[in-house]
């Protein structure tokens, strides 16, 4: 603790009306630029690398191969699919080179995507194939007023699939989909996240699948049938649409919902345009059956943050918070800096990440309450009442009760 140079405070900024942001700014997780663009400092930046490392982990198990595609594109691929203009696409964020050629700031990419396939696909044996990334992306929103939700720079994974037939197109969509329920499933939110039917975006004819997970901060509003799981985005929720899904108004509650993906059927719309074909058995040529797959990788450490949060600060569960255990040493007498110690080096040896609460001359009340802010899912107390009893004071962040253990105990208890 010593050596982590961010501090946690007691205020966020006057202007920080989100409470995702004012909580992970007073625990030294974020820091903010400006409206819409935040920085991640150490802990923040570990949730953000546990969180995508979780989607990473998934997209990787159906088959997506990692890229890392540029921030800057050319205007020309966008103008091929009609992008570019800012009446088609209204939250662009556009910079030019010194010979006043305009550039685009990644929004999305599907363009450049394919774009660069074009190289490499030629015959039906390069498909199906499977690409995504993990990176920032640029979105000139009107609106940034929901800390991490909604950022003008953020990150998003996003994938690109490409297939041979519209049938072979569905099988991958549909596995994406699954691996999706899995993320959430993962990230401890997947009894509130819901499948939801949603507008198609460029098709009027198909609907696109947003995973929408329940929240008073949502912005989104949706029809939930829960015997089903699955759920209706308020702007597609019209009866027509609703009896070609074989749903009744009745069954279906209304909730507010934060969308954390957004899946599309893309069809041959980029890959025609552009003119990624691939030849058949038969030497014809064929269109490319497209889909791509967002995860708000950066929203979902604000939704996690204030989802798994309470009066005391924030609530992390084990496999996205930014260290498993906090010690914390109370009293500077060599018997318990050495009892601290050995707790630290054992937890560590056996590969749990811990943060060691080493300040000296910090009140025990104040350590206390840095720990519940920061939300470390355990808190082991060392103090001369806990060497003398041989044993240490352990506290999941969750419970109101400590236990007492000793080193076994304890390595078991926060590896479970
Ligand atoms: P929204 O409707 O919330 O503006 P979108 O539909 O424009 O989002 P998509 O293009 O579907 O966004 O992007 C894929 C995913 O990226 C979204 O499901 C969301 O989780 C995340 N995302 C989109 N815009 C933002 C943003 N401004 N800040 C943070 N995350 C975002
Ligand atoms: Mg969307």
């Amino acid at each position: 603790m010593t050596q982590l140079f961010t501090k946690t405070s007691k205020t966020a900024p006057a202007d920080e009306t989100a409470r995702n942001a004012q909580l992970l700014i007073k625990a030294g997780y974020v820091h903010k630029e400006m409206a819409g663009v935040y920085a991640f400092l150490p802990l923040g930046k570990r949730v953000l690398d546990n969180i995508a490392n979780v989607v990473r982990e998934e997209m990787n198990g159906v088959g997506g191969q990692e890229v890392q595609m540029t921030v800057l594109q050319p205007r020309e691929i966008f103008e091929i699919t009609d992008r570019w203009d800012d009446k088609k696409v209204d939250n662009w964020f556009k910079t030019s080179l010194k010979n006043g050629t305009e550039l685009g700031m990644g929004l999305t990419h599907e363009e450049p995507i394919v774009d660069a396939l074009k190289a490499f696909i030629g015959s039906y044996k390069d498909l199906p194939v499977s690409v995504y990334q993990i990176q920032s992306k640029f979105r000139n929103e009107l609106r940034a007023k929901s800390g991490l939700l909604r950022g003008r720079e953020f990150v998003m994974k996003d994938m690109y699939s490409f297939a041979r037939s519209q049938e072979e197109h569905d099988k991958v969509y549909e596995e994406v989909a699954a691996a999706y329920g899995r993320v959430y499933a993962r990230l401890g939110i997947g009894d509130i996240t819901y499948r939801t039917y949603a507008d198609g975006g460029i098709f009027t004819q198909k609907f696109s699948d947003e995973f929408q997970t329940i929240s008073p901060i949502g912005e989104d509003t949706i029809y939930v049938h829960e015997g089903r799981r699955i759920a209706v985005n308020e702007e597609i929720y019209t009866d027509e649409n609703l009896a070609k899904l074989g749903l009744v108004k009745e069954e279906l509650v209304e909730k507010r919902g934060v969308e954390v993906g957004n899946i599309f059927p893309l069809e041959s719309k980029y890959s025609d345009a552009l003119e990624l074909f691939y030849t058949d058995e038969n030497g014809q040529d064929q269109s490319v059956i497209m889909g791509c797959y967002g995860i708000g990788v950066s929203r979902l450490v604000g939704m996690l943050a204030e989802h798994f949060s309470d009066d005391k600060g924030l609530v992390w569960p084990k496999h996205i918070a930014p260290f498993t255990v906090v010690i914390c040493q109370i009293g500077e007498d060599e018997s318990v800096t050495k009892a601290a110690y050995d707790m630290y080096q054992k937890l560590t040896s056996a590969g749990v990440e811990v943060l060691y609460d080493d300040r000296i001359g910090v009140r025990p009340g104040e350590k206390f309450a840095d720990a519940d802010l920061l939300g470390i899912p355990y808190r082991v107390i060392v103090s001369a009442k806990t060497v003398a009893a041989g044993k240490f004071e352990v506290k999941a962040r969750t419970e109101d009760d400590a236990q007492m253990l000793d080193l076994d105990e304890t390595l078991q208890l926060v590896r479970s």
